[in-house]
């Protein structure tokens, strides 16, 4: 089991990470990676760029060297009703990837029934692809029942390396809500969250655990170029040239 792109990465324009975009393409080329998203987060989290980063994001080459970009945000998840930051649609237009994610600084935790209303809300909004580290152990909520609606609104949900490693107790959520994604055949993406170039494509801790639990790598769309070109085509975004599919 391998990843072939990193989907959920942050550059220096987040407080709390240290590497330039340059940086991080050098590194996912440097780990052999066909693809990197840049997903900072919304303008409206205390560590987020000004909006104008996103509207600008088209100014990023499709390629860098042998990787392809991928412009994306990390959306915050927002407290109570499960909103995103406010951003215009103006500079959300670059955007290709958008994660949603529970921070602390943004929603404080509350209960199960709250989080899992939150994540319902999320299902149902048209600018977020994927749940972002949901194995989060402060935000608990319904598993099965989120997960199991996540097909029908096309939501993806991502496994986070970072999680497995800096969100204590996430481990045990994390493979729950992994056998679930297998149960309901919900596709993932797997992930590193770097905050520093020198962790761009890390997710060993991520696929160990999937590899434990027999977790079909047809399901994880940056297992393959095919897979991500698959994924992104299906959104009408053409990624990769004939000869990157070879
Ligand atoms: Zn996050
Ligand atoms: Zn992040």
């Amino acid at each position: 089991m391998q990843i072939i792109a990193d989907l959920h990465t942050h550059t220096n324009v987040t407080d709390h990470a240290f590497s330039t975009l340059t940086e991080m393409v050098q590194a996912a080329e440097d780990r052999g990676l066909a693809a990197i998203a840049i997903t900072n987060h919304g303008p409206t989290n205390p560590d987020g760029p000004h909006e104008w980063h996103f509207s600008n994001l088209d100014l990023i080459p499709r390629k860098i060297g042998k990787v392809t970009v991928i412009r994306g945000i990390e959306f915050d998840i927002t407290a109570p009703a499960g909103g995103i930051n406010v951003i215009s649609n103006k500079s959300l237009k670059p955007v290709e990837f958008a994660l949603a994610s529970f921070h602390e600084c943004m929603f404080p935790p509350a209960d199960s029934s709250v989080h899992t209303a939150a994540l319902e809300a999320i299902l149902y909004n048209p600018y977020v692809n994927a749940f972002g580290h949901l194995g989060n152990s402060n935000f608990p909520f319904d598993h099965e029942y989120i997960i199991s609606r996540c097909n029908d609104h096309g939501k993806i949900v991502e496994i986070n390396n970072a999680s497995l490693s800096i969100r204590k107790g996430s481990h045990d959520n994390c493979m729950d809500i992994a056998r679930l994604c297998m149960k309901y055949e919900v596709p993932i993406s797997v992930d590193s969250d770097s905050h520093i170039c020198y962790r761009v494509g890390h997710v060993e801790g991520a696929l160990e655990m999937l590899e434990e639990i027999g977790f079909p790598e047809e399901l994880i769309i940056n297992s393959s170029v095919e897979r991500l070109n698959n994924y992104f085509k299906g959104r009408g975004l053409h990624l990769f040239d004939e000869e990157d599919l070879l």
